[in-house]
């Protein structure tokens, strides 16, 4: 999805932006009501994460001024306060959910993929090939060869960091970091395993092998025609 983050505080836009990026959504900043007004108003954005306390304005008349135009976009608004009537005030003005600060990532994922289930999401975005290989970052779901195979969240996260940086090795390290997000020995057997895993389940529905081992230094995935 592309995300639009309106939003001033730059410890919690990066926050936003790491939760985002690690979920493949591309992340669109703005810092102020003018500039998040604009930007929303061209009607790019799969979703608007709005903060109520703006430098030049509020949150609301911004999520406002967009509804008047006609813009559609799903908007999940961030408050810091604990009003009690907050989420009358954000239906009121057409937002479609809001979320306290401060927030943990879960709570923000399960925001938006509630909101983003409830509007009528665009299949196209977020699909990602690779030869016979289909991934559908929305609903998570994967194909070999039009067969549906069920993945595993780590398998899943793992093909899609892997494919999306085909034709390049990438490193146990590389993987351990962005993938499972944190340090761990990497001469244990750990991805290995997964990446055996997954072999298996695209081996079952097609002849091809794509994720090569490059000794000692990690895999490559390649897709076939480039
Ligand atoms: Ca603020």
């Amino acid at each position: 999805m592309q995300v639009l983050v309106i939003e001033d505080d730059p410890t919690v836009q990066t926050l936003i932006k790491l939760i985002l990026q690690k979920q493949d959504h591309e992340v669109f900043l703005a810092q102020n009501a003018k500039n998040g007004t604009q930007l929303a108003m061209e009607n790019s954005h799969d979703m608007i994460i709005l903060d109520l306390g703006l430098p030049d304005g509020n949150g609301f008349d911004v999520c406002k001024n967009i509804r008047d135009k006609g813009i559609t976009t799903p908007v999940l608004v961030l408050s810091a306060e604990q009003e009690t009537d907050i989420k009358v005030k954000c239906l009121e003005i057409g937002a479609d959910d809001y979320l306290t600060k401060p927030f943990d990532t879960s709570e923000l994922t399960a925001r938006l993929d509630a909101i983003r289930r409830r509007s009528k999401g665009d299949k196209k975005e977020g699909m990602i090939e690779c030869g016979e290989l289909k991934m559908n970052l929305i609903s998570r779901t994967f194909m070999v060869n039009g067969t549906l195979v069920e993945l595993t969240n780590n398998e899943f996260n793992l093909l899609v960091y892997l494919i999306k940086r085909k034709n390049k090795i990438v490193s146990l390290e590389e993987i351990a970091e962005n993938v499972w997000d944190i340090h761990f020995d990497t001469q244990t057997n750990y991805i290995n395993v997964y990446i055996s895993y997954l072999r298996k389940k695209i081996r079952a529905h097609s002849e091809k092998n794509y994720i090569e081992t490059v000794r000692k230094k990690g895999f490559i995935v390649r897709c076939g025609n480039d």
